[in-house]
């Protein structure tokens, strides 16, 4: 059941970018083909200081990234959202409730009793779940059921959000975001799709959040790029960028995700990232909770191996929020090229999962399995679809026993060998890696006896 206080999708976008390993997970759920045409390609990031020297450049590699999918995507939200929406009526089981209000989450050994309000009617009324996800935003109601406390990452500041279609075409602004690290008032420019635009503005002191909305203070600001002749006002607002994570991401069977859990200011655009990220992490675990295949201290490895891949985020987001508003480079050059007489390069932030599941020999587990085509010309993931897989070297994949096939076939682990899975093999040295579902590596083996181990542990 979803519960969902508001009527429709907000008609508004906050994100506009997501990455590679998102668009993977639409893949998973069915609807990448759906979602790639109402895409634009980003060409990545800039930072740029007053008089026009490039500080940081975090340009996206062009073409397919080894996830299968291009490193960046610029999207439309509402256009997104409402593929996601529709693509959740594919699943009659899925009982979705709109403009129903969560009021009450009371746990007992067997469930969650849930209270929640039916707005239009004002009725309360009263279902039951196993567990409860809380993907309540920013302000979740189910955090504070939890108890949880934030730990505050340092950043909090308020942007003004600028919203615009273009009337005309406008070639010269470019497909690079642009981050305008300057100190009297940083701003960011962010291509998106089609015909639109988005501006964001840092709020100094002294100014005022009513005030700066409005049109002739936006056009202000803007005469720098466009004039009203060029654009359209599509929505101005004023946000405070936050960053912190939540301590404490699951209470039995009540957990939190996405906002609710944490928070990041969005200069590497990864807010909605994460939270679907969480999504896609706890939810295959539910799945084999609730189909009796593991017990609920599988739940146990969610924050564990979440909390650490979302921070890593979040701090270099804010040391890139420190560069926007001193054109400091310094700050990153931990995850940027050594500082040179060009500017520093960024290179694309790949964590690894923190502490969690891991089975065999575990020098990559955590990190995610690359997505070739294989030679039947499908994507992995559509071949193994939402299940385990152990991806083998042909000869590997040719020796093991009958026994070992058994277990895979009891266990639902999808055995994958292929020239493409063998290149990658061969470069990480080993014979055979089982991935999550979530397209994570739980372990890798050399002999049979390890991938009895890791087949055990699936
Ligand atoms: C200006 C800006 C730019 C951004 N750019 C990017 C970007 O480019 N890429 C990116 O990945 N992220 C970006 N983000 C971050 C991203 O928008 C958020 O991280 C994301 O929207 C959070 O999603 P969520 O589902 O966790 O929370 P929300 O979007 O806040 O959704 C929470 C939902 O829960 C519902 N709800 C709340 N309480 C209850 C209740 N008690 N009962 C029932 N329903 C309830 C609400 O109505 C709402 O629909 C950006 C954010 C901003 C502000």
């Amino acid at each position: 059941m979803v519960f969902e206080k508001e009527a429709a999708a907000y008609h508004l976008p906050r994100a506009v970018a997501f990455d590679s390993e998102i668009m993977r997970i639409f893949q998973s759920l069915g609807l990448a083909d759906r979602i790639e045409p109402i895409t634009g390609q980003g060409e990545g990031m800039r930072f740029v200081a007053p008089d026009g020297e490039l500080l940081l450049d975090w340009s996206r590699p062009p073409g397919i990234t080894p996830m299968g999918w291009r490193s960046g995507y610029l999207f439309h939200q509402p256009d997104l959202e409402a593929i996601l929406r529709d693509g959740m009526g594919r699943f009659p089981h899925v009982n979705t409730r709109p403009e129903c209000e969560v009021t009450r989450l009371d746990p007992d050994g067997g469930g969650v009793t849930i209270k929640y309000r039916h707005r239009p009617s004002g009725d309360e009324r009263t279902a039951r779940a196993y567990y409860v996800v809380g993907c309540d935003g920013a302000r979740s109601f189910t955090r504070n059921v939890i108890g949880s406390e934030f730990d505050d990452l340092g950043f909090h500041e308020p942007w003004l959000v600028v919203d615009l279609v273009l009337k005309k075409p406008r070639p010269d602004l470019g497909n690079h975001a642009i981050q305008f690290c300057e100190p009297d008032r940083s701003a960011t420019y962010v291509p998106t799709v089609g015909n639109r635009r988005r501006w964001e503005f840092r709020l100094n002191d002294g100014d005022d959040p009513e005030k700066i909305i409005e049109p002739d203070v936006v056009w202000g600001l803007l005469e720098r790029w466009l004039t009203p002749d060029e654009a359209r006002l599509d929505r101005s607002a004023v946000y405070t960028f936050h960053s912190a994570v939540a301590e404490t991401w699951r209470r039995g069977r009540i957990m939190i995700a996405g906002d609710a859990a944490h928070q990041t200011p969005p200069f590497m655009g990864q807010g909605m990232c994460a939270g679907i990220r969480d999504a896609a992490n706890v939810g295959w675990k539910l799945d084999r909770i609730l189909k009796g295949h593991a017990g609920d201290e599988l739940l146990d490895t969610y924050q564990s191996e979440r909390d650490p891949h979302v921070r890593e985020f979040i701090e270099l987001t804010v040391k890139l929020g420190h560069i926007i508003n001193t054109t400091a480079t310094a700050l990153v050059s931990g995850s940027a090229t050594p500082p040179g007489d060009g500017p520093q390069k960024l290179n694309q932030l790949i964590p690894r999962l923190g502490p969690g599941l891991e089975a065999g020999l575990t020098d990559l587990t955590g990190s995610l399995v690359p997505q070739p085509r294989l030679s039947t010309g499908e994507r992995l993931d559509d071949t193994v679809g939402w299940s385990p897989a152990l991806l083998m070297r042909t000869e590997f994949a040719l020796e093991i026993s009958e026994t070992l096939s058994a277990d895979l076939a009891a266990k639902g682990v999808e055995p994958v060998d292929d020239p493409a899975v063998e290149g990658w093999l061969d470069e990480i040295g080993f014979q055979a890696v089982l991935m999550r579902p979530d397209r994570y590596i739980l372990g890798a083996a050399n002999s049979l006896d390890e991938a009895r181990e890791l087949v055990a542990a699936a």
